[in-house]
């Protein structure tokens, strides 16, 4: 059985990251969805929440994905669940510096897990859970970039 890791705050979950938890299964028997609880890290919503609107978002593929959390290196929990690669997405060459870094980061650190790389649609290739969090904070249309429950919780924690 083959299982990915795909590690990220999702703070919170977008149609972006959905897109390619979906392009993943399609590779993979098994996807945990990764959720950093970096203690530095501010976020929105606190892991409960980020959890609950993953699981919600990824209801229809929850036969194949498990949520984890992770507060270590990728690599060791990846280890640590039985992965053998590391998801992520790319939407921009500005997204590729980044992870060209740690990508060779995470192979000196363990050879063993190796990392893929997923292209976002073309519809979701300007999107990160910062814009909308922005568009959010003045009361813009968030309709077509989360699913409905998500746009609902941060509707909820704007107000
Ligand atoms: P991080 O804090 O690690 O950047 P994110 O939750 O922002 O966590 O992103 C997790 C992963 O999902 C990263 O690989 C990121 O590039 C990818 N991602 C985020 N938004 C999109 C999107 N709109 N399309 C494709 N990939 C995305």
């Amino acid at each position: 059985m083959k299982t990915g890791v795909y590690p990220g705050s999702f703070d919170p979950i977008t149609y972006g990251h959905i897109d390619i938890v979906k392009r993943a299964l399609k590779v993979f028997d098994k996807l945990i969805v990764l959720v950093s609880t970096n203690p530095h890290k501010k976020t929105l919503f606190s892991k409960e929440e980020r959890i609950d609107m993953i699981r919600h978002a990824l209801s229809g593929c929850m036969d194949h994905v498990e949520i984890e959390t992770n507060n270590t290196l990728t690599v060791h929990r990846a280890k640590e669940l039985g992965a053998t690669h590391i998801v992520r997405g790319l939407r921009a060459l500005t997204d590729f510096e980044y992870e060209f870094q740690m990508t060779h980061a995470n192979r000196v650190l363990d050879k063993g897990i190796d990392s893929v790389f997923f292209m976002t649609d073309n519809r979701f290739s300007y999107l990160s859970s910062t814009t909308l969090k922005e568009i959010a904070q003045f009361n813009g249309d968030m309709e077509t970039f989360a699913p409905p429950y998500v746009v609902e919780k941060i509707r909820a924690k704007y107000e």
